[in-house]
């Protein structure tokens, strides 16, 4: 074993009541599985986490721990926590050199068929729970390659596409067939298959409505990492609005594209901040800056971004609220000259997709989903950011797993 890997094993206590496990979204068996490297049963170890995850490669490189299995860790209350993550990846890469198998469970939907439309995370674990139980699945994914999100949305350089490839192949061995560029038509999908699980994603950026957001130079942040048809950035001043992954990832491809100065700017605090601490970190190291408790409030320019209107806030207690809000400080409005604006204030769903499915949506604009991950329409099922949820990757893959057992239910009604 590499011998920081095995310093950390060594350092994990396998506290009786699983704090780590708790609080990892797919319940990961952190205990067992670290115990089992312990004792050098490697195989073992990754079959355990088979139990809870087919994408453990992943999940441990991107996961944000620190607000998950790390940040619930015993050693971590009076020093530093275990490095969950880096055990995770460690054993899952092993798994792929190896040529370990995700093994398959049971046959008990042995001659159903079930179409899977999407293949970021939510669709390649719906999938492979279901094959894992004998069933026929089929991804059917509209772009050329699989992942959605984990190919389109994350650069390179927070996620090796090799991984993320070997990672898919491992899941596609358990006998899943996959249909690129398709493109959708769920009425033709209804008829040809016992079910169907939709985990299209959401992956259209949001907007504030402040004057200016349509000025040229205004770009959605998802679809700057989707697309990858980036405007000259080379010597410009960019402004990024938000403060989770998305905003961190995009700031950090444009200062490599060039940029001379990047701003994030988030109107509540660090603390706040729904992006992993160490994609934080990185940024500040990258000289991105930060402007914390700033908010935007009018972008402005003749047809093109000029300038950009700031506000600073404060924090302040509301009545049924946890958390502190960010509230505008009257008369602390403020301007900085910039080129470029990008959204990263959340994402939402393909409106024309969405609506040509037939099945209802909530206040989001998002699909509708009941207790046992049905929409409102029979046999098909809906998972990922395309329901309202909390958009992770574990998030992400707990609901294609709920799904994927949902759908197992349903077909042997
Ligand atoms: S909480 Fe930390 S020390 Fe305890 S079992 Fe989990 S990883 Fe090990």
């Amino acid at each position: 074993m590499d011998k920081n890997i095995k310093n950390e094993v060594e350092y994990c206590i396998n506290c009786k009541n699983k704090p780590c496990k708790n609080a990892c979204p797919l319940q990961n068996d952190i205990p067992l599985f670290i115990k089992l490297l312990k004792e050098e049963k490697y195989k073992e170890a990754y079959e355990v986490l088979c139990d809870t995850t087919v994408l453990p490669s992943i999940c441990g490189r991107i996961c944000p721990h620190s607000k998950q299995c790390q940040g619930s860790c015993t050693r971590g209350i009076k020093s530093q926590p275990v490095q969950i993550g880096k055990i995770e990846s460690y054993i899952a890469d092993m798994a792929i050199k190896e040529k370990w198998n995700i093994q398959k469970t049971s046959n008990i939907l042995e001659g159903k068929k079930v179409a899977v439309v999407g293949s970021g995370p939510s669709s390649l674990t719906c999938a492979a729970y279901l094959a894992k139980n004998g069933c026929k699945v089929t991804i059917f994914e509209r772009y050329s390659e699989l992942g959605g999100l984990l190919y389109y949305g994350i650069p390179e350089f927070r996620l090796d596409k090799r991984i993320l490839k070997e990672s898919i192949d491992k899941i596609l061995e358990l006998g899943i067939d996959v249909v690129k560029n398709y493109s959708l038509d769920i009425n033709k999908l209804e008829k040809e298959y016992d079910a169907i699980y939709l985990g299209i994603g959401a992956n259209i950026s949001a907007s504030m409505g402040i004057p200016g957001e349509n000025l040229d130079g205004v770009y959605g942040g998802n679809e700057l990492l989707e697309n990858k048809n980036f405007p000259n950035f080379k010597g410009k001043r960019v402004a990024v609005i938000g403060g989770g992954n998305v905003a961190m990832d995009v700031s950090r491809t444009i200062k490599r594209l060039g940029a001379d100065k990047v701003y994030v700017i988030y109107r509540r605090s660090r603390e706040q901040m729904p992006a992993e601490d160490v994609e934080v970190k990185e940024s500040i190291n990258e000289e991105i800056e930060f402007l914390f408790q700033n908010n935007i409030v009018s972008i402005i320019g003749d047809k093109k971004v000029e300038k950009i209107e700031c506000i600073k806030t404060e924090l302040v207690k509301k009545e049924n609220d946890s958390r502190l809000s960010p509230v505008n400080i009257e008369g602390s409005n403020y301007t900085i000259d910039m080129d470029y604006v990008i959204m990263a204030v959340g994402s939402k769903a393909d409106e024309k997709t969405i609506s040509s499915l037939g099945v209802d949506t909530d206040k989001f604009g998002k699909i509708k989903i009941d207790e046992n991950n049905m929409t409102s329409r029979e046999k098909v099922f809906a998972g990922g950011d395309v329901i309202s949820q909390k958009a992770t990757v574990a998030w992400a893959a707990i609901s294609g797993r709920e799904a994927a057992n949902s759908i197992i239910k349903y077909l042997r009604r």
